[in-house]
Protein backbone atom coordinates (compact mmCIF):
# COMPACT_ATOMS: atom_id res chain seq x y z
CA UNK A 1 0.00 0.00 0.00
CA UNK A 2 2.55 2.33 -0.90
CA UNK A 3 0.04 4.99 -3.50
CA UNK A 4 -1.69 7.65 -1.79
CA UNK A 5 -5.28 6.78 -2.87
CA UNK A 6 -6.72 3.29 -1.41
CA UNK A 7 -8.56 1.29 -3.88
CA UNK A 8 -12.15 0.45 -2.70
CA UNK A 9 -10.60 -2.93 -2.33
CA UNK A 10 -7.86 -1.48 -0.24
CA UNK A 11 -10.67 0.20 1.63
CA UNK A 12 -13.06 -3.00 2.20
CA UNK A 13 -9.55 -4.76 3.38
CA UNK A 14 -9.15 -2.34 5.81
CA UNK A 15 -12.78 -1.86 7.49
CA UNK A 16 -12.71 -5.75 7.23
CA UNK A 17 -9.40 -6.09 9.70
CA UNK A 18 -10.61 -3.05 12.12
CA UNK A 19 -14.06 -5.19 12.49
CA UNK A 20 -12.87 -8.36 12.89
CA UNK A 21 -10.89 -6.89 16.16
CA UNK A 22 -13.86 -4.62 17.46
CA UNK A 23 -15.61 -6.86 20.17
CA UNK A 24 -19.09 -5.31 19.13
CA UNK A 25 -20.30 -4.12 15.67
CA UNK A 26 -20.16 -0.68 16.29
CA UNK A 27 -16.27 0.16 15.64
CA UNK A 28 -16.68 4.01 16.75
CA UNK A 29 -17.43 4.52 20.66
CA UNK A 30 -21.36 6.05 19.06
CA UNK A 31 -21.82 2.11 17.78
CA UNK A 32 -22.00 3.80 14.08
CA UNK A 33 -20.99 0.79 11.92
CA UNK A 34 -19.93 3.30 8.86
CA UNK A 35 -16.51 4.41 8.67
CA UNK A 36 -14.73 5.40 5.76
CA UNK A 37 -11.26 5.37 4.98
CA UNK A 38 -9.41 8.43 4.38
CA UNK A 39 -7.37 8.68 1.20
CA UNK A 40 -4.03 9.32 1.63
CA UNK A 41 -1.46 8.32 4.05
CA UNK A 42 -0.22 10.59 7.19
CA UNK A 43 2.52 10.39 9.21
CA UNK A 44 3.32 10.61 12.72
CA UNK A 45 6.90 12.67 13.42
CA UNK A 46 8.21 12.26 15.96
CA UNK A 47 9.52 14.62 18.52
CA UNK A 48 12.71 12.93 20.02
CA UNK A 49 14.19 9.60 18.51
CA UNK A 50 15.75 9.12 21.78
CA UNK A 51 13.29 6.41 23.12
CA UNK A 52 13.87 4.04 19.71
CA UNK A 53 10.65 3.70 18.71
CA UNK A 54 10.26 4.22 14.47
CA UNK A 55 8.27 7.13 12.84
CA UNK A 56 4.72 5.48 12.32
CA UNK A 57 2.63 5.40 9.03
CA UNK A 58 -0.61 6.03 9.78
CA UNK A 59 -4.07 5.42 8.03
CA UNK A 60 -6.83 7.34 9.23
CA UNK A 61 -10.47 5.94 9.41
CA UNK A 62 -13.21 8.67 10.24
CA UNK A 63 -16.89 7.94 11.39
CA UNK A 64 -19.45 8.68 9.50
CA UNK A 65 -22.16 9.60 12.93
CA UNK A 66 -20.06 11.59 15.39
CA UNK A 67 -16.90 12.52 13.00
CA UNK A 68 -14.30 10.83 15.13
CA UNK A 69 -11.02 10.36 13.52
CA UNK A 70 -9.12 6.88 14.58
CA UNK A 71 -5.61 6.79 13.12
CA UNK A 72 -4.26 3.06 12.86
CA UNK A 73 -0.86 1.94 12.01
CA UNK A 74 -0.10 1.15 8.19
CA UNK A 75 2.17 -1.32 8.62
CA UNK A 76 -0.28 -3.53 10.86
CA UNK A 77 -2.87 -3.99 8.13
CA UNK A 78 0.11 -5.09 5.75
CA UNK A 79 1.41 -7.64 7.84
CA UNK A 80 -2.66 -8.84 8.76
ZN1 LIG B 1 -18.80 7.70 15.93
Amino acid sequence: MTMQKFTDIQKERIISIIESKATNKGICNCDNPNMRVLDGQYYLPLLSATYGNEPITLINVLCENCGRLRTYSKDFFENN
